[in-house]
């Protein structure tokens, strides 16, 4: 312990002398890739979040707690996404502000139930709102930032537009009724709602969470009666049970990035991309 408190002293001094700016942490990519849009060259961005890590199983290890107490702010995604906020909140020193940027962003549930889907960053509104409590934050821990912050908010914000105009594009050639998203976790509540989608998943929040026999029945005749060409997994997920569901009703299985951890880049441009280019291909098959 007193190992760890040594490192957190070392790396709150180098934070204070190596850079102009502030130092922010971040929990998940999308986050960083958003606080270095926003924040530009007045902010330091540290991911805590491993490369190739999984979003529901992540819990930070006394390193990422040693790199996160160096920082002037940690970001998080918030709504249940990490259960260990609270637990890193009393490990942190006083200095160090945990941002819950998925508080700004209203709930939306998972169809049929009364739980809030936390995969809210694949909305681009939702990250548009995220981006501004921000751009707030950061002004707030380094006020001479300020303009720099303005600039960076208005071009990521514009950056949202931009994106959600191509998506809406992309879905118009097809009618209300082909619009259903059967994904192997229910991560695209929001994505859905933005959309004009209805969105079925095969598993819960996270894919750990099995469905049992009877709602995997009630999944298949849905399919059968919606005519449901294509099912979408998560890079994440295994494949396996959507794989199955496919064959049993004739569907084919595309790619979907459910968690915004994409494998090629941090990117959310990237990432909203891939995903829309998907389900375009994956609606075609009707
Ligand atoms: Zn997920």
């Amino acid at each position: 312990m007193k190992k760890i408190w040594r490192s957190i002293l070392m790396l709150m001094l180098l934070a204070l002398g190596a850079h102009g700016g502030i130092k922010v942490a971040s929990l998940h990519p999308l986050l960083s890739d958003m606080a270095r849009s926003v924040g530009g060259d007045a902010v330091e961005v540290v991911d805590l979040f491993p490369k190739n890590g999984e979003l529901h199983a992540f819990e930070p290890t006394a390193s990422h707690i040693a790199a996160a107490a160096g920082a002037h702010l940690v970001l998080a995604c918030g709504k249940g996404v990490e259960p260990y906020l609270e637990d890193l909140r009393d490990s942190l020193p006083a200095s160090t502000k945990i941002v819950d940027l998925g508080a700004t962003v209203p709930d939306v549930y998972i169809p049929g139930t009364a739980i809030a889907d936390p995969h809210w960053w694949n909305s681009p509104s939702a990250m548009k709102r995220a981006a501004r409590a921000l751009r707030l934050e950061l002004e707030r821990a380094f006020p001479e930032g300020k303009g720099r912050f303005a600039e960076g908010h208005r071009t990521y914000t514009r950056q949202m537009d931009n994106l959600r105009r191509v998506a809406l594009l992309a879905f118009v050639p097809f009618e209300q009724e082909d619009r259903v998203l059967v994904c192997s976790h229910a991560a695209m509540s929001h994505f859905c709602k933005e959309f004009g989608f209805t969105a079925i998943a095969v598993h819960g929040v996270a894919q750990e969470s099995e469905g049992d026999t009877a709602s995997l029945a009630r999944i298949l005749a849905q399919l059968r009666q919606q005519n449901v060409r294509c099912l979408f997994y998560g890079v994440n997920d295994s494949p396996k049970i959507l794989q199955t569901i496919a064959s049993q009703v004739g569907a084919v299985t595309k790619p979907l990035v459910l968690d915004g951890i994409y494998p090629a880049s941090g990117s959310y441009r990237e990432m909203f991309l891939f995903n829309v280019k998907s389900i375009q291909n994956g609606l075609m098959e009707r």
